[in-house]
């Protein structure tokens, strides 16, 4: 049978595979034979229900938003990742890493963060379990993000500025991989959206999975069947998306629409929609789609939710989109800052400006009025509220 999931080698397609300094070889190689056995175990499988049950409030919530259906002329239902502890579906993630870290006798964690919410769900499981915990961060970021800085000290992690290129999310990546190959032995490096070398992709997309196994259930008892027609919801690396269609993936019954990214738009010189610009490349450990320029420099990308723009995309969603079993669209700032007025006003839920990037792709879809549509809302607004405050009274979205 056909399937989109990645193969024995760690690619989809002709993306992906693990692309890593020679010294990191034999550490990768145990995680890859590690992943798969330990996740499947039963004391893991235990442990990690347990705390994504009474830690992070799971299962959460299939809510049918009878307004926004009415509006778009479709059963809409939002998949409320915004009601995890920390606010939003990183948590999954983080959680899971840190017990199989655990599971393979590591004793240190690092993490890299762009817009810091990586950075706090690693801080917190770090703090659950007792673990140092080291968090590189772009110096330009530190600044930007700063209360998100606050909550790591404020949990115990060490937040480390890094000063070099652009003082952002690429360069805060590149450090974490300079510690991890100078201390392969005890540390390990907790990974936060589904990119980085196989077998990380995978990982990620695994442990997010939780969303569609709910899903299924919870459509099942909904609307007596297990799946949806439409499955929506916004990328950055990939992971909210990836846990979203996960057990979909080879279903051809139902579509898949991701949004990226847009920013200023796909021709503006400033987005973050990598799909849509990218050129085939290697970025952290991982061939895919990357925004650089004709000498393979990357291209600083841009968008106003600092959540997705990451200058690269997972594998298993550049694959998807080359094979065209998903459609993407580059949803831009001012689309996204109007659906998230809209989903406040229409069903109060604010959501995180990430999120608001898939139900920005909903006035472009022409649904019938039976199809049945799942949007994962990634996270929740709180972290965005200047943002939105800054943009309230711009054109069109005024209310
Ligand atoms: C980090 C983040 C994203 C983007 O990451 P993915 O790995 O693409 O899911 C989306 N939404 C929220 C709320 C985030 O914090």
């Amino acid at each position: 049978m056909k399937t989109y999931h990645v193969n024995e080698e760690g690619y989809y397609g002709g993306f992906g595979g693990a692309y890593i300094p020679e010294i990191l070889y034999k550490t990768v190689e145990h995680l890859k034979e590690s992943y798969r056995p330990i996740l499947e175990s039963e004391t893991l499988k235990n442990e990690y229900s347990t705390l994504l049950k009474d830690y992070v409030g799971r299962p959460s919530p299939l809510y049918y938003a009878r307004r926004l259906s009415e509006k778009y002329g479709c059963k809409l239902y939002l998949k409320r990742e915004d009601l995890n502890h920390t606010g939003a579906h990183k948590i999954n993630n983080a959680i899971g890493q840190i017990l199989l870290a655990r599971q393979m006798g590591k004793t240190r964690i690092i993490a890299e963060t762009g817009a810091g919410q990586h950075g706090v769900a690693t801080a917190t499981v770090c703090a659950l379990m007792n673990m140092p915990c080291r968090i590189y961060m772009g110096a330009t970021d530190v600044k930007r993000q700063h209360v998100n800085v606050e909550r790591m000290k404020m949990l115990g992690a060490e937040v480390y500025p890094v000063e070099s290129g652009n003082k952002t999310l690429k360069d805060a990546t590149n450090e974490a991989i300079r510690d991890w190959c100078c201390h392969p032995q005890d540390t390990f490096y907790i990974i936060g959206s589904t990119v980085g070398p196989h077998p990380y992709p995978d990982l990620v997309a695994r442990l997010q999975s939780v969303i569609s196994q709910e899903i299924k259930a919870q459509l099942q008892e909904k609307e007596g069947r297990d799946y949806p027609d439409y499955l929506m919801a916004c990328v950055g690396g990939g992971s909210n998306a990836a846990g979203t269609i996960f057990h979909y993936i080879d279903d051809e019954r139902v579509k898949i629409y991701l949004g990226e990214a847009g920013g200023h738009g796909v021709d503006s010189g400033e987005t973050a929609a990598t799909i849509h610009c990218g050129s085939l490349g290697i970025i952290h450990g991982s061939r895919t789609l990357v925004m650089q320029n004709e000498d393979g420099q990357i291209i600083e990308p841009y968008s106003l939710s600092a959540g997705l723009d990451y200058p690269g995309i997972g594998p298993l969603h550049a694959h998807l989109a080359r094979e065209h079993r998903a459609t993407v669209l580059a949803v831009n700032d001012d689309e996204a800052l109007r659906a998230a007025f809209e989903l406040t006003r229409l069903e109060g839920i604010i959501p995180a400006l990430e999120s608001a990037h898939a139900l920005g792709m909903l006035p472009r879809i022409k649904f019938r009025k039976d199809d049945v549509v799942v949007l994962t809302v990634s996270g929740r607004g709180d972290k965005d509220l200047d943002t939105y405050l800054a943009h309230r009274n711009d054109e069109g979205i005024q209310r």
